[in-house]
């Protein structure tokens, strides 16, 4: 029996991304706050209460800076960076930790997620800012260096198989990052803290003795279309509305289909919850890939994860361990009562 998670339900969801407190009327706890620019994204993170947890926040912070240098394919000083370009084999354990968890998601995912991706995403050009579609010849060819069964972790290093693979960690490393954020802070004594790491959320305890309330964005709009109260649970989403361009009144965004080459049709977002984020973030880029009836299909087989999809043709789609207080599951966006923009 696959377990469920204790999610209280307040309304139909679809895209993590913006959160809201309940503060007292009469009595507001002060809440200690502070936002960096990190992973290409704003990261926020808040502890009520103790005005000395700043000091805390500043080392999530710091360690989150960490892993971004780290991952970050494009930093030259990266392993990552010397393994793409320069071809040096990657021996840093916890470079190697976190891609075993990939690598365990790839097989889960059938190979949806892979990521042996880098050169498809080079060549479609959102590594550099202008990306457009390219020629099908050129895609089939870089597929040919694509397939995660390619690499193979051997007495602690990752050797390259041949000189045209290339890595990213892009769609796991955000998550990576919030979860080491969250062990800073919970082994500082926090109790109770929000990070938001812009699509990649972790609720850690409650909010005066309630969940935490986060919205959940619209993919196609502004606003708030639902909620979900969490206590020690992560709130990923992947969507087609983070990096994307337009041509010929076509939608391409980043997440791309190993097995195509092209854009992963099906959904606009997928949101993963569960209590642990890194393996959150990878399956939300899976699912998303999936697209809705195998992304939903492996939602069931894994314990203690649930999902929330909004498919192309705007239908939202739930896990099973979230229907009865979804009854909007399934309803088109636009007759929604949940998906009320900007209320
Ligand atoms: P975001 O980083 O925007 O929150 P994701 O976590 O879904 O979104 O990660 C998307 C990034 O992952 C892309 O920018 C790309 O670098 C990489 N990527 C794209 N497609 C795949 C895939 N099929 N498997 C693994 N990584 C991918
Ligand atoms: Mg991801």
């Amino acid at each position: 029996m696959k377990k469920a998670l204790l999610i209280i339900v307040m309304a139909a969801v679809a895209a993590a991304v913006v959160f809201w407190g309940r503060p007292k009327a009469d009595k507001p706890e002060p809440v200690q706050k502070e936002t960096r620019f990190l992973m290409d994204t704003y990261v926020s993170i808040q502890v009520p209460g103790d005005p000395q947890a700043i000091k805390t926040i500043e080392k999530a912070f710091d360690r989150m800076e960490e892993v971004d240098r780290k991952f970050n394919v494009l930093n030259p000083e990266s392993p990552l960076y010397r393994f793409n370009h320069d071809n040096a084999p990657i021996a840093d354990p916890e470079i190697l930790a976190l891609l075993a968890t990939a690598l365990e998601i790839s097989e889960e995912s059938g190979g949806a997620f892979d990521v042996t991706v880098y050169p498809l995403v080079d060549l479609w050009g959102f590594f550099r800012g202008a990306p457009a579609v390219p020629a099908s010849p050129d895609i089939a060819a870089c597929l040919k260096k694509v397939g995660w069964r390619q690499l193979r972790i051997e007495n602690g290093v990752l050797a390259k198989p041949n000189d045209g693979v290339k890595i990213d960690l892009g769609a796991i490393a955000k998550g990576y990052a919030v979860g080491e954020a969250v062990k800073v802070l919970k082994g500082a004594g926090v109790t109770s803290a929000l990070i938001d790491a812009g699509g990649d959320i972790f609720a850690i305890g409650e909010l005066r003795g309630r969940p935490w309330k986060v919205g959940i964005r619209n993919p196609r709009g502004e606003g708030v279309m639902g909620a979900l109260d969490v206590s020690d649970l992560t709130i990923v989403t992947s969507g087609d509305y983070e990096r994307f361009f337009e041509k010929d009144g076509v939608r391409y965004h980043h997440i791309l289909d190993p097995a195509s080459g092209y854009p992963a049709g099906g959904l606009m977002s997928v949101t993963v919850i569960c209590d642990d984020a890194t393996r959150a973030d990878g399956l939300s880029t899976a699912l998303f890939v999936l697209g809705p009836e195998k992304g939903m299909e492996l939602v069931e087989r894994l314990d203690g994860v649930e999902a929330i999809m909004v498919t192309k043709d705007q239908k939202i789609l739930t896990s099973s361990g979230l229907k009865g207080a979804m009854d909007a599951a399934g309803a088109p966006m636009a007759e929604n009562p949940f998906v009320a923009i900007g209320r």
